[in-house]
Parts: C-alpha cells; structure tokens; sequence
C-alpha cells in the first residue's frame, strides 16, 4: 500500500498542473496561487481559503519592504486608513450557499512577514503602483484595488490589465477608473468561486453579494 502514495501524489500534482493551479487541502485550508497574465503584464493570484463550519474566510499576508527614505509613523497611519479601505470594499459583501447552507465570505488581510503570499515595497512619494510596488501616498481604494489583483481580478478601465476572453470597463467597478467610489462584484472573485466549488465539489456554487 505504501508504494502507492507517491503515485497518486504525482497524480494529483499533475491533475493541478493540467488544470492549471495549484491547492492543497489541508485541516480546513486552501493554498491557492495562479498565474496571471493580460498581455506583456503578469502576476500572481495568491491567498489562502480557511473553511470552518460557518464562514469561509480569505486570508491573504502580504510582506511590507519599507525603504528607510519611508516615515514610519506616516506608514502606520497609511496602513490603517488602507485595511479601513480594505474591508470596506471586500468584507461583509458575498456569500455562498453550500448544501443549503448560508456561509458568509470573510477577508482577513494580513500586513505581515510570516509565510507571506505577497511581497510589496512601500516606496516614498507617489507613482502608479503595481503588485510588488507601491507608494506611501498610494490611495487606500487604491490598494483596495490592488487586493482585488491578488485575489485573481483583471483591470476594468481603458489601458488596464484586461482579462482576454472577457475585456470589461466598468466606471462602476472597484477594478475600474474611479477605485474611489467603485465597488466589488462576484465576477472578480471568480477564483475564490472555481477554488469553492472544487472543495464543496458544486459546479452550482456561486457568490452572492448581500
Ligand atoms: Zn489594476
């Protein structure tokens, strides 16, 4: 029996290669990391799905690099008013029904250096921020919209990082030109979804915002 393990494991590594992402379940937890791509601009979707009985909550640790030139105290104040914006665009906003059970989607981001999904300097001054770089002035929809980046969204403006096979601009959206005022929908969280519906093993299985 023993001698079988490596192979479905090699298995299961190729059936996640195929399909082109990565997860393993473990005690409650989805890893989830995929590639991204929108012409010449790539990046990385990556969080964690922790599922319990009654919440599904997206966890993603992200790791500041802060250079010297960056104040500190100004750092912390940003920080603040960035998780404010944070939760205010993606917290308490979908749910899922799974077997017939109402089960709110959480979002817990985590500004740490522990086992981070994402490495971002924090650079002085302000600039059209990216993934991996952002700047001390950065807005905090902004960086909401960044989230949105991590957790698998496309731009949704002129110009932007579109999704190929589903171009969208949305004046409305958290993705699009107005991050201030914009808001998230179901559509960009649509590997959060596909990543559910394999663990509840429900095609069915969508988000629904409140
Ligand atoms: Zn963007």
């Amino acid at each position: 029996m023993r001698r079988k393990k490596p192979l479905l494991r090699s298995l299961t590594i190729l059936a996640c290669v195929l399909l082109g992402s990565v997860s393993t379940v473990q005690a409650g937890t989805i890893r989830v990391e995929q590639p991204m791509s929108s012409g010449h601009t790539k990046w990385t979707s990556a969080f964690d799905i922790e599922v319990t009985d009654d919440e599904i909550v997206v966890a993603i640790g992200i790791s500041l690099l802060v250079p010297r030139a960056v104040n500190r105290t100004i750092l912390e104040d940003k920080i603040t008013g960035w998780k404010a914006a944070i939760d205010a665009t993606w917290n308490n906003r979908f749910y899922t029904l799974v077997h017939q059970a109402w089960v709110p989607i959480k979002f817990d981001i985590r500004f740490s250096h522990f086992k981070p999904h994402h490495r971002v300097i924090v650079h002085p001054g302000s600039w059209t921020p990216n993934q991996h770089n952002w700047y001390i002035n950065t807005p905090a929809a902004v960086v909401a919209h960044e989230i949105g980046h991590m957790l698998g969204a496309y731009d949704e403006y002129n110009g932007g990082a579109f999704s190929a096979q589903e171009p969208i601009i949305d004046i409305t959206s958290i993705m699009g030109g107005k991050p201030a005022t914009g808001v998230a929908y179901p559509r960009h969280l649509k590997l959060l979804t596909k990543m559910l519906a394999e663990h509840f093993d429900d095609k069915q299985l969508k988000l629904i915002p409140y």
